[in-house]
């Protein structure tokens, strides 16, 4: 009997120090995060402004988060984040409250919605009552069950979401592993397939986000896993914003925004690896030992190019950690690591992306360009 009650209370004894254990490495974990980010002046080159934001944000309209908008710009403004499109589970009639933009703080916020849809998937929407009007984006791309959504009128798809990820990783299994946010930092493979089909159907380049998904709502044994300053650095969206030709400022307004998501002018990147702002992809002529003429970005249909140049913003100190994968028509067509700063490829016709892995992770993931 007396031997029963010692191996219980070893056992009690050995889970809570183990559950305190990897409450510390959830903890360290975070703390590095935040050592990470800098915010400093907006990155601009060949007249884009490169602008880091959010999209697919839960705040206290929605029925499983408390995030105040205070919380939310907070966190923004930490991680360099500059504007954030929330996309609460919210009724039509609550929606109506807080259709107009919002900037607090320096940080611009708009108010969105997100609803399941018949594909499987969710629409993540912006426009009055929740319409879509003025964006409309196909998220949780991985619990699709038809295509049939693919002949409908998406502005472009969230190819990455933390919430689909964490699901397929498994969470125990995830706060059982020494990085689990660095685990949760990828895009599912079948989404790039989803979207290469897309672009086929519509013969365009499809515009892309990433979904942090941030709910700021998974609390284990009183830590915070998912707080919203912790997902911002992992992941955001940049846009490229035109910047002023005569001033070099940049007008940041919930038009400009959407306007430039629409039109497939955004990357994603995992912040937290490295600031990856600066990076650039773009149909080119020129090049080898000739003047670059850009003739086309990320979101554009290019006839005929001779190359397609990416400029990759690293130190030199760490080239061997950088790798560069071109991908055409969702394969990788070339692949190199400890890549020049700057690289240009021969352009052949078809959809054309880039992904830059960095330590063996994916760290940028451009958008398409379509060449013809
Ligand atoms: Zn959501």
């Amino acid at each position: 009997m007396k031997k029963a009650i010692f191996i219980c209370f070893f056992g009690v004894v050995a889970l809570l120090v183990a559950g305190l254990f990897l409450v510390g490495l959830v903890k360290a974990n975070q703390q590095n995060l935040r050592q990470g980010t800098k915010i400093r002046p907006l990155v601009i080159q060949n007249g884009l402004a490169d602008v880091r934001g959010q999209i697919h944000v839960h705040s206290y309209r929605s029925h499983d988060s408390n995030g105040s908008l205070a919380d939310i710009v907070k966190a923004a403004k930490s991680s360099g984040v500059h504007w954030v499109i929330l996309t609460d589970h919210v009724s039509s009639s609550k929606f109506a409250d807080l259709l107009y933009p919002v900037n607090m703080d320096n940080v611009l916020l708009a108010f969105g919605k997100e609803n399941g849809h018949a594909s499987g998937g969710y629409q993540l929407s912006v426009g009055p009552g929740g319409s879509g009007k003025r964006l409309s984006i196909l998220g949780h791309l991985n619990k699709i069950k038809s295509r049939d959504w693919l002949a409908e009128n998406w502005n472009g798809l969230e190819i990455v979401n933390f919430l689909d990820n964490a699901k397929e990783q498994n969470w125990w299994k995830l706060l059982l592993t020494l990085n689990p946010y660095e685990k949760l930092s990828y895009g599912i493979r079948s989404n790039f397939q989803l979207w290469q089909d897309l672009s086929e159907a519509r013969n365009k380049p499809v515009p892309i986000v990433a979904g942090p998904d941030a709910h700021e709502n998974i609390n284990v044994l009183g830590l915070q896993l998912d707080p919203y300053d912790v997902l911002f650095r992992l992941v955001s969206t940049h846009v490229f914003l035109e910047a002023d030709k005569n001033s070099g400022s940049v007008e940041l307004t919930e038009e400009k925004i959407l306007t430039a998501i629409k039109r497939g002018r955004t990357y994603i990147a995992f912040d937290y690896l490295a600031d990856s702002e600066g990076f650039s992809f773009a149909a080119v002529n020129g090049g080898n030992g000739k003047e670059y003429d850009f003739l086309g970005f990320t979101g554009d249909t290019v006839v005929n190019p001779e190359a397609l140049y990416v400029k990759v913003p690293y130190k030199d100190a760490v080239r061997k950690l950088v790798e560069l994968r071109m991908f055409k028509d969702n394969r990788l067509i070339y692949a190199d690591k400890g890549c020049c700063l700057e690289s240009r490829t021969p352009a052949e016709p078809g959809f054309w992306r880039v992904e830059v892995w960095y330590r063996g992770h994916p760290w940028i993931i451009s958008g398409q360009i379509l060449v013809k």
